[in-house]
C-alpha cells in the first residue's frame, strides 16, 4: 500500500507549466533542477502543486500586487513578465557560468590570511589563471606570515563589508617583488569587470575618431589619437610649453 502510493507520488511529480502562470515558477533546464521561485528566486524542494502554492502564498504582497484577475473583464496577462524573467534568468545564468569555475579563488581578495595553502582555490588558480602552483604556495605561505601586511589589513579592511576596498590593499600594498605570482593573481581579479569596460569605451572612442568624414586618416595616425583618447595621463604642458622655443614666423 505504502509503496503504492509513493510510485503514486513520484509519478505525480512533474513540472507543470501552467505554474508559471499561476505561482511564477520556473523549473531550470537542466538535469535534477528544482523548480525555482521567480520572485525570491528559491528553490522548492518537493515538486507537487501543494508545495508550489504554498510557497506562492508567501508572497502576499505580490500576489495583492499582480492578481492574477482583477476583476471578469480585466484580466492581466502575467505570462509576459514571468517569460521576461525567465529569459534573463537563463541569461544571467550563461554570463556568469564561468564564475563558478573561480568561486573558491576569489576568496583569496578578502580572506587570503586564513585560505589553506593547498585548498581548492589553488586549483582552480592553476587551471583558470594558468599560475605557477608550487610559486603560488610559496608566496601565499610568506604572505600569511607577514605580520606587517596581516596588521594593516586587520586594522583597515577585516571590518570593512565593500568588496572593492580589498581592491585597494592588493593594489597599493602587496609588494610585485616579494609576491610576484600572488599580486598578479589578484589583480587579474581585481580587474575582470574594469577590463571589459575599458574595452568597450575604447572601441566607442574608435567609433568617434574614425567617423565618415576622415577619410584620409591612416593607420598610424589612427593609433596615436587612441593613445591620446584612452590614456589617464595628464600632460604638464606648462613645462612641455617651456622647453620648446616657438617659431611665430610659421
Ligand atoms: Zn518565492
Amino acid at each position: 500500500m505504502d509503496r503504492k502510493r509513493r510510485k503514486i507520488e513520484n509519478e505525480n511529480r512533474q513540472f507543470c507549466p501552467e505554474w508559471m502562470d499561476l505561482y511564477c515558477f520556473i523549473l531550470p533546464d537542466r538535469v535534477g533542477a528544482l523548480p525555482v521561485c521567480l520572485i525570491c528566486n528559491q528553490t522548492v524542494a518537493v515538486m507537487k502543486v501543494f508545495n508550489i502554492k504554498r510557497h506562492y502564498e508567501t508572497h502576499k504582497s505580490f500576489a495583492e500586487k499582480f492578481p492574477l484577475v482583477v476583476d471578469e473583464n480585466h484580466e492581466i496577462d502575467i505570462t509576459n513578465f514571468t517569460k521576461f524573467l525567465e529569459s534573463l534568468k537563463t541569461e544571467f545564468e550563461r554570463r556568469y557560468a564561468d564564475f563558478r569555475k573561480i568561486k573558491n579563488v576569489v576568496q583569496l581578495l578578502n580572506s587570503s590570511f586564513t585560505l589553506q595553502p593547498d585548498g581548492e582555490w589553488i586549483n582552480e588558480a592553476e587551471n583558470v589563471f594558468k599560475c605557477n602552483r608550487a610559486h603560488l604556495q610559496m608566496e601565499i605561505i610568506e604572505f600569511q606570515s607577514d605580520d606587517v601586511l596581516k596588521n594593516l589589513y586587520n586594522e583597515k579592511y577585516s571590518k570593512t563589508e565593500i568588496d572593492s576596498t580589498y581592491d585597494e590593499f592588493w593594489l597599493k600594498y602587496v609588494s610585485e617583488k616579494k609576491y610576484p605570482t600572488l599580486k598578479l593573481l589578484t589583480v587579474k581579479m581585481c580587474t575582470m569587470f574594469g577590463s571589459t569596460y575599458v574595452c568597450e569605451s575604447a572601441f566607442l572612442k574608435m567609433n568617434y575618431i574614425k567617423n565618415k568624414f576622415r577619410s584620409r586618416l591612416t593607420n598610424e595616425h589612427l593609433e596615436m589619437m587612441m593613445k591620446i583618447a584612452t590614456t589617464n595621463h595628464n600632460p604638464d604642458l606648462k613645462q612641455l610649453v617651456e622647453s620648446k622655443i616657438c617659431h611665430f614666423s610659421h
